[in-house]
């Protein structure tokens, strides 16, 4: 029997993953992706399992291709003895994340290595480690029953590890039968700035802003993160982290030296009252800020001093403990929105928005996609020219399929027989 390619969700959405390969009665799972437009009750999570995955037969593996939640969000209500393997870093990431949403650890995790095939069942899995805004991201080869099938996970070309997604545009993959290929930002035009790019204008404004710049970014883009460390260096200005940010830095300079983390030159910790409590209390780690952040930290009401020298990190999070501890904007102040737009609708967002505004602060968005630009969507399919290109990860692929290569446009949970070669021409 051929093997068997299921698409159970994002066939037609962004996120959400989840990819099935069946093979004599063997079966993989890449990703187990949360829905990005789920209610965040982590109690019904169980429900939003896809209607198709079958539960009840085991799996030789579950491959998590980054700590993204809309690639692993729904990890703890699959069957806890389905083994899971995933990055090292990812399994950290992951791990941390569950300690602040409270959830239980129910997997144990195996870890790959990129470029290391590995085993499971008759399926031999080939990790690559791609750009994205996750850290530890991966696409993969997946080999079994003579096919082959690439998923490129999520990936861009524009970040601070763009090479390694150009070494795989350079040296595509052969021989693909199946290529699941992301497509989230199809619809969007023109080329993106790049991690690079950003930088400069990161720069250029702490330059010119005679006070504090504030910014609004996520902790686990830790590209943008290198990107803010390396403006402030060349600025002259000190980069202010919060608590979970040192963690995540603390926990991803295990893996790479390169990253800035709580005792690098230009960059302090802010020691708030609720990160406090959550590492003292939730998180049951009272020794991490003692140890990690306060020899290189700073109180909130220490912003307000050499503010023409800081960078200041700001969410929602950290919001009630600045202005607790006296912490305003000025006129000379900066913010800087540094995430994807829609966000910025969120009504904690509009708050903030609000606070520099009515100030007279300064009030700009410098921000760049985690994803591929169309284009090198196009050039990447090109490149691996599949037989067959699957659809995955976006929102408008119905309106953009025609562009690329032999698409086989599948549905949720619509099961492909992949066949074998020489019989689908
Ligand atoms: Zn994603
Ligand atoms: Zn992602």
């Amino acid at each position: 029997m051929n093997p068997t390619l299921t698409v159970h969700r994002s066939a037609h959405e962004i996120g959400g993953n989840c990819v099935e390969i069946d093979c004599d009665g063997h079966r993989l799972l890449l990703d187990i992706g949360r829905p990005l437009n789920a209610e965040p009750d982590r109690d019904r999570d169980a429900t939003l399992l896809p209607a198709t995955l079958d539960l009840s037969r085991p799996v030789d593996a579950v491959v998590l291709s980054h700590p993204h939640q809309d690639h692993y969000g729904l990890l703890q209500v699959l069957p806890p003895e389905w083994p899971v393997w995933s990055g090292a870093p990812t399994d950290d990431l992951i791990g941390l994340m569950g300690d602040i949403f409270s959830l239980p650890r129910t997997h144990r995790f195996h870890h790959f290595r990129s470029s290391r095939p590995f085993v499971a069942g008759p399926f031999t899995v080939t990790p690559f480690l791609v750009d994205h805004s996750a850290f530890d991201a991966h696409a993969f080869l997946v080999e079994v029953g003579g096919r082959r099938v690439f998923y490129s996970g999520d990936l861009r070309f524009s970040g601070r590890k763009a090479a390694l997604s150009q070494r795989l545009l350079d040296n595509p993959p052969r021989d693909i039968d199946v290529l699941l290929l992301e497509g989230t930002t199809l619809g969007r035009k023109g080329a993106f700035p790049t991690e690079s790019d950003l930088e400069a204008r990161f720069v250029d404004l702490f330059k010119s802003t005679p006070g504090r710049v504030f910014v609004t970014w996520s902790a686990q883009n830790v590209d943008r993160t290198v990107t803010l460390y390396r403006a402030c260096l060349k600025a002259g200005r000190t980069l202010v982290i919060d608590v979970y940010s040192a963690d995540v830095l603390d926990r991803l300079s295990r893996f790479s030296n390169r990253l800035p983390r709580p005792g690098s030159d230009n960059l302090q910790v802010v020691v708030t009252r609720k990160m406090t409590a959550m590492y003292r209390h939730r998180l049951g780690r009272p020794d991490f800020i003692p140890e990690r952040c306060v020899p290189y930290g700073c109180s909130a009401r220490r912003l307000n001093a050499t503010p023409e020298k800081l960078v200041v990190m700001l969410r929602w999070g950290l919001f009630e403990d600045y202005e607790r501890a006296g912490v305003f904007p000025t006129p000379d102040d900066a913010w800087v929105f540094s995430m994807w737009s829609g966000y910025l609708e969120h009504p904690t967002h509009q708050h903030i928005r609000s606070w520099f505004e009515t100030a007279g602060a300064t009030v700009t968005t410098i921000h760049t996609s985690g994803h591929a630009a169309p284009a090198d969507l196009f050039r990447f399919a090109e490149a691996v020219k599949p037989r067959f290109l699957v659809p995955i990860h976006g929102a408008d692929w119905d309106r953009h399929a025609g562009w690329f290569p032999n698409v086989m446009r599948l549905a949720d949970g619509e099961a492909f027989e992949i066949p074998g070669r020489g019989t689908s021409e």
